[in-house]
């Protein structure tokens, strides 16, 4: 058996990381998935032009996912932070590095890595 490349792990850690974040939303419905694997075989092209940026794939998965629920039924993942004011999705940061984070720039704070949503919203906002 062929070892399994640092690409193909790395879009594959990407990808359960994003799946994770969109069924704690509750999103995780089969259109948003198939938005998921879309992203990953642009990325898994991207990542091939700039071997280097392998371990950005996680974050740039994100925000695809984020930009094309966007476009089709509005903001996620929602701010599970502020329980005032305007309802706001979280970003993540750093755009373009490792170790991804959603941040809410309201708040100025970080709300979970990316991947860990589910205890951001389930359990108590960290302080
Ligand atoms: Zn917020």
């Amino acid at each position: 058996m062929d070892p399994i490349s640092p690409l193909e792990q790395a879009l594959h850690a990407a990808r359960a990381l994003v799946l994770a974040d969109l069924a704690a939303g509750e999103v995780a419905a089969a259109d948003v998935v198939s938005m998921v694997e879309d992203s990953v075989v642009q990325r898994r092209w991207w990542v091939e032009q700039w071997p280097e940026g392998v371990a950005f794939v996680a974050g740039l998965v994100a925000q695809d996912v984020q930009d094309a629920i966007l476009e089709r039924s509005g903001r996620w993942p929602l701010c599970p932070v502020c329980g005032t004011g305007q309802p706001h999705a979280l970003e993540v940061e750093p755009e373009l590095g490792p170790d991804p984070h959603w941040v809410c720039h309201e708040a100025g704070v970080k709300v979970a890595a990316v991947g860990a949503l589910g205890s951001a919203t389930g359990g108590t906002p960290p302080s």
